[in-house]
């Protein structure tokens, strides 16, 4: 059974003068283990297929199945519950939680979604920091942070519980080569080690060339999909 299957899925956004056709009848297939990237331009849907995905907001229309559930149809609970237990979300702006640091950052959903150990959490956050070079920064609050230590901080956070599928929106954005490097390497090995399925959204040739499959987005349409075998080299 495929990860994620998207049927005509759309989404207009109602905004007080207009209607936003965000997504105009998208149909794709994601099967556990990929590493898949939606790219296309600046408005072309990219955040808000992730949303969906994520559970975050839900579907105008269409179907969009997780491992053969609709998860369209889950109440706001239910969705924060599937969101928590399944889903690493990497934001495109971060959302770093101000008042706490880097290290609690990270920390935070063990905490409160998996409620794990102290000391099993704590290593594993700072295994985590560490992954993503951020370990020497761990006392730093948000604001403290460069925008590329906020993003690996937020990738770390993404990536702390383990989870089954990782949504990761722009999350080389504002990294230098060495420091996307990494990160690309860091999500390849929880790829093959652990069959965690990357989705990205990205203009980033780094990622493009490293992923598997490139679907391509405009003006809320799918207009190319690319599977590609061979590795772009650093
Ligand atoms: P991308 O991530 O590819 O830049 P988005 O998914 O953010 O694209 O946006 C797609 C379209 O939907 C754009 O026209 C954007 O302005 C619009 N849009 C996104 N979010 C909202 C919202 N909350 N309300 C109204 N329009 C929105
Ligand atoms: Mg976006």
């Amino acid at each position: 059974m495929s990860l994620i299957v998207a049927q005509n899925l759309t989404k207009i956004y109602n905004t007080e003068e207009v209607e936003v056709h965000a997504l105009r009848g998208v149909d794709f297939t994601i099967e556990e283990g990929s590493f898949a990237s939606f790219v296309g331009p600046s408005g072309s849907g990219k955040t808000t297929l992730l949303n969906l995905i994520g559970c975050l907001d839900k579907p105008t229309g269409g179907r969009l199945l997780v491992e053969g559930s609709d998860i369209s149809s889950l109440g706001r609970k239910e969705g924060a519950r599937f969101r928590g237990q399944n889903i690493g979300y990497i934001f495109q702006n971060f959302n770093l939680i101000p008042v706490l640091t880097a290290f609690e950052n990270v920390e935070y959903p063990l905490v409160m979604v998996q409620n794990r150990p102290v000391s099993e959490r704590q290593d594993r956050v700072a295994g985590l920091l560490a992954a993503v070079g951020m370990a020497d920064q761990k006392g730093k609050f948000p604001d403290q942070l460069s925008g590329g230590q906020k993003q690996r901080v937020a990738i770390a956070r993404a990536l702390v519980t383990n989870p089954k599928l990782v949504l990761a929106d722009e999350p080389t954005a504002n990294l230098d080569h060495d420091a996307a490097y990494g990160i690309i390497r860091l999500m390849e090995k929880m790829k093959d080690d652990l069959r965690t399925t990357f989705i990205f959204s990205t203009h980033d040739t780094r990622i493009i060339g490293e992923v598997e499959i490139v679907y391509t987005l405009e003006d809320g349409r799918l207009t190319g999909q690319q599977i590609s075998g061979g590795k772009v080299h650093e």
